[in-house]
């Protein structure tokens, strides 16, 4: 047995018979930060999908701390500790930052704890740590509306956060954002990586190289290279289908 806290085992998923994940073998440790890196269309957003159970596989398994979660739905796969950002920010505007991650923070408490209306200390504790740790404590009072974009992708990284979930997927997190922004937010996800498992989508290879340890290529579905990031950008077959190709703008 391993105690690896997510593995794909020859994970396939067809649509109308084109394999956009095809026999994707993959695993990730708990606390580690991976960054998933490969081509438009290479099958990234539909892996994500199947690790959530957004879609279900073809063939295959998905198992997260060793129990096969196939047969869960995708509420279920994020109670059991799976958070997902996705690439554009789903914070509510018009409340304040703290008021998002407190309503973060009750999205799966239990039945004893919606019994108790008013927030505990521990609760506002947490929240004020989460403030400080997303830099956003001096902001925590003003509608998220008037935050920038890069301080939006922040809130909403402590959103997922505050649902304590065990393993965050975060899909291209700086996308748009400025260099500052950039770095910022790299900072925050490897602050984040002491405490949780990461597993981050991006093109940004100067993000990537900010914030990787390891790095996993894929291509047409499939793991076409793994290692650090001077080992795939050196790799010879990662030169040939990724960064050879002009860099897209979408995901
Ligand atoms: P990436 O995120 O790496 O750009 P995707 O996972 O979005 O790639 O897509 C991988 C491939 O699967 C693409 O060729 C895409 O057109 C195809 N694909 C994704 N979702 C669907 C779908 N719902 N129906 C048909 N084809 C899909
Ligand atoms: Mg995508």
């Amino acid at each position: 047995m391993t105690d690896s806290i997510l593995i794909t085992e020859n994970l396939t998923k067809e649509f109308d018979g084109f394999k956009a994940i095809n026999n994707l073998n993959f695993s990730m440790e708990p606390g580690e930060l991976r960054v998933v890196i490969g081509p438009n269309g290479a099958g990234k957003t539909t892996f994500l999908d199947l690790i959530t159970g957004k879609t279900k596989p073809t063939t295959g398994q998905v198992l997260y701390k060793g129990k096969k979660v196939r047969r869960y739905s995708e509420e279920k796969i994020s109670r059991l500790g799976i958070g997902r950002k996705f690439q554009t920010p789903r914070v509510y505007l018009n409340l304040t930052a703290r008021e998002n991650l407190e309503l973060a923070a009750s999205k799966h408490k239990n039945v004893l704890g919606t019994l108790f209306k008013q927030r505990t200390k521990d609760e506002r504790d947490r929240v004020g740590i989460l403030l400080e740790t997303i830099g956003l404590a001096v902001k925590a009072d003003r509608p998220a509306d008037l935050l920038s974009h890069g301080e939006k992708q922040r809130l909403e990284i402590g959103m997922l956060v505050a649902q304590s979930p065990d393993l965050l997927l975060v899909d291209e997190p700086v996308a748009g954002l400025t260099d500052e922004e950039t770095e910022n937010v790299g900072n925050l996800l490897v602050t984040l990586a002491e405490s949780h498992a990461i597993l981050v989508i991006e093109h940004d290879m100067e993000f990537v190289r900010q914030i990787a340890r390891k790095v996993t290529v894929l291509h047409q579905g499939s793991v076409l290279c793994e290692g650090t990031i001077d080992e795939v950008q050196n790799d010879p077959k990662v030169i040939e289908v990724y960064l050879g190709q002009p860099r897209s703008v979408d995901s």
